[in-house]
């Protein structure tokens, strides 16, 4: 760990970050500062984003894409400017630290871009804590958090993991103590879907059938329950989505995706976030395993996890 005398003392550190899946997401009518609230309970899930910050002496920000990333990059439209959340948790933490100097970001994706499951938002969780390292600007996990919100409504949830409901614009969490393991299957598509347009299709929708959506104001809590005891038979009953017909009615593929899947021994599934990604519940591993086999043989890009799993956390930090 030591720095040869008289030379910059480059520093990286290297943070992972879980991408999340929805288990609930109810969606109130659009409010007149164009957001909609929600209710929503979270799931962080052993997908993993990995931001490595290197210290640089000449000042700024820079980013790129580690070839490590199992996604297909060529295929993906990732800004690598300020209009990538990576780039602007630096830029935010630089502005609070009295130490900073400039930096190198570089990030491995692994959650599907534009996928909802907040892939970006754990890039821009993972900056801050490493940032937050590599400068020593010595912030607690509550005013990490607090930058965090100003970065996006999905980006506390990914410094914060495990398990959590989401109210206002999903960025108020109350930590849901949820250990017991669920077994999931992610189904990746191979394009992308913007989240405003999404909730702009649901607005779209509910207009259309004259529906006004309630305010949102809590959970159901026998998806916490059903949760808590890693029950999976309870929570296929409880999973909703308010987004997923939205989602599907944008790319009606995604339903016979959820029908292949519970054909294929899924005990229930469901869009996840905005979509287009599909969370497919298994009873357990193996399930989990068999399932994402079979649906990798039919041309899908599919992937077992599970979660809850642990957030925003410094896996190494190396002096070069
Ligand atoms: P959300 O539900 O928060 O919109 P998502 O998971 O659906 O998230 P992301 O993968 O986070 O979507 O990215 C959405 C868009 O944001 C991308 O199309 C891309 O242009 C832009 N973007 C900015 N920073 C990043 C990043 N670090 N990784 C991926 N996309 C990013």
């Amino acid at each position: 760990m030591n720095a040869l005398p008289g030379r910059f003392p480059a520093r990286t550190v290297r943070v992972k970050a879980p991408g999340k899946i929805n288990v609930s997401l109810n969606v109130g009518p659009l409010r007149d500062d164009g957001y909609h609230s929600v209710a929503s309970v979270y799931l962080a899930v052993s997908l993993y984003e990995e931001v490595a910050a290197t210290s640089t002496e000449s000042p700024g920000i820079t980013v790129s894409l580690s070839p490590e990333s199992s996604l297909d990059l060529d295929a993906v439209d990732i800004p690598l400017d300020a209009g990538n959340l990576a780039y602007r948790a630096a830029a935010i933490m630089a502005d609070v630290s009295e130490h900073a100097t400039g930096v190198h970001l570089e990030i491995t994706k692994r959650v599907p871009v534009a996928g909802g499951m907040g892939g970006g938002s754990a890039d821009a969780a993972a900056t801050l804590l490493a940032c937050d390292a590599l400068w020593n600007s010595g912030l607690s996990r509550e005013e990490l958090a607090h930058l965090a919100g100003e970065l996006g409504a999905d980006v506390p949830f990914s410094l914060l993991g495990g398990t959590a409901v989401g109210l206002g614009l999903g960025d108020q969490l109350s930590p849901a103590l949820a250990k017991a393991q669920t077994h999931w299957v992610l189904v990746a598509a191979d394009y992308g879907l913007a989240t405003p347009d999404v909730y702009r299709t649901l607005d779209r929708l509910r207009a259309d059938e004259g529906i006004v959506a309630a305010e949102p104001t809590g959970v159901d809590p026998g998806i916490l329950t059903a949760l808590r005891g890693g029950d999976a038979d309870a929570l296929s009953r409880v999973l909703i989505n308010d987004l997923q017909r939205a989602a599907i009615d944008l790319a009606p593929a995604l339903r016979d995706t959820l029908g292949l899947g519970e054909s294929h021994g899924a005990i229930a599934g469901l869009v996840s976030g905005s979509g287009p990604t599909v969370a497919l519940l298994a009873d357990d591993p193996l399930a989990a395993e068999a399932l994402a086999t079979d649906l990798r043989r039919y041309g899908h890009a599919a992937l077992a996890v599970h979660g809850p799993v642990p957030g925003a956390r410094i896996i190494s930090d190396t002096l070069l």
